[in-house]
């Protein structure tokens, strides 16, 4: 595939960044790779493992002169880091971002932009519970969506130039408006994660459980909850942060699901039971049959992808 970008600089050296480093040298995408994280520790790692072809101590000497600034920083860290480089940015350059929320992120960062120089807001819809430079893997994003959410006066050719680069590191791409991504979002992934961080604290918290009874015994529903629960602190208290409403507002729903079902066991109610498990498990078949996951009996965890 021919280079799409000449210098790209991606600022945050974590699971995403370092997974487009592998995908986009994969395929031959990027003429030059720049990097920069905040602390020494992750820039030395990132040197060590020849991640990208240059690491740079300052977010200064990484953004300028990129043709493709990708933020990959967690959401609440975007704010700082463009009102860093929006100085420096090249004229004509693209700016993007990784981040799981969409409208906090285009508030924040877009005041910091340059005219002249691009914004278009991504969302890959890729990741595992890992995090850190040595946990990327160039297929990562393979058959996974990647969400652009560029304004509706955003240049086109910038856009399309960004979805040819995601496209080239293996995703689908899909446009949406900010707030209609939150709310998705808030449905597939954020409250998930907040209902799985919820059933490993109860089980924590049971004392009558004990804590090697739990992982001796963990069956395959708290295991995939402990998987999800294990991600990124940071990550996930800035997700929260930072998509509020749409968050609540599932949160909300499902807790009225969770009634409606508690009414069910302690009425002994067998059909309403049966009907609801009937109409979940079919959503489970459309999601195989859209290759979004496998029905191997590991869910293929050897590789797992859940954003
Ligand atoms: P990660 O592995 O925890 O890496 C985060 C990186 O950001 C680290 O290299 C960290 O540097 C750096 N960083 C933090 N604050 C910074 C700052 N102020 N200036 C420069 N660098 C800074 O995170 P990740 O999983 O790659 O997530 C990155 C972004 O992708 C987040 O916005 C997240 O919402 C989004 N995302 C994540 C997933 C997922 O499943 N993980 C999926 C899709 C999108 P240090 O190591 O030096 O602290």
């Amino acid at each position: 595939m021919a280079v799409i970008y000449e210098r790209v600089a991606l600022i945050g050296l974590g699971l995403i960044a370092s997974s487009m480093c592998h995908a986009m040298r994969r395929a031959g995408l990027a003429g030059e790779i720049v990097g920069y994280a905040k602390s020494a520790e992750t820039r030395e790692i990132a040197r060590e493992i020849g991640l990208c072809d240059q690491v740079c101590d300052s977010v200064v000497a990484a953004a300028k002169d990129a043709d493709l600034v990708v933020l990959c920083v967690p959401v609440g860290a975007m704010e700082a880091v463009a009102q860093e480089i929006g100085p420096v940015l090249k004229p004509g350059c693209t700016i993007s971002d990784v981040g799981s929320v969409k409208r906090t992120v285009i508030d924040v960062v877009s005041p910091h932009i340059p005219s002249g120089v691009h914004f278009v807001p991504a969302h890959p819809l890729a990741g595992t519970e890992h995090s850190g430079p040595r946990s990327g893997f160039a297929e990562l994003f393979d058959n996974r969506f990647c969400i652009l959410v560029p304004a509706q006066d955003a240049d086109r050719d910038a856009v399309e130039k960004l979805a040819g680069l995601w496209r080239g590191m293996g995703a689908q791409v899909d446009e949406m408006d900010a707030e209609h991504h939150d709310l998705v979002l808030a449905v597939t992934s954020h409250t998930p994660h907040l209902i799985a961080y919820t059933m490993v604290g109860v089980a924590d918290d049971l004392r009558r459980v004990t804590d090697s009874e739990v992982i001796k015994y963990s069956a395959a529903g708290f295991r995939d909850f402990t998987r999800i629960a294990a991600s990124d602190p940071v990550m996930w208290r800035d997700v929260f942060l930072n998509n509020k409403e749409a968050t609540l507002e599932i949160l909300g729903r499902f807790t009225e699901e969770l009634f409606a079902l508690q009414r069910a066991i302690r009425q002994g109610d067998g059909d309403h039971l049966h009907d609801y498990f009937t109409r979940t498990r079919s959503i489970r078949r459309s999601i195989i049959e859209a290759g979004q996951d496998t029905d191997a009996p590991d869910f293929g965890r050897a590789k797992a992808k859940d954003v």
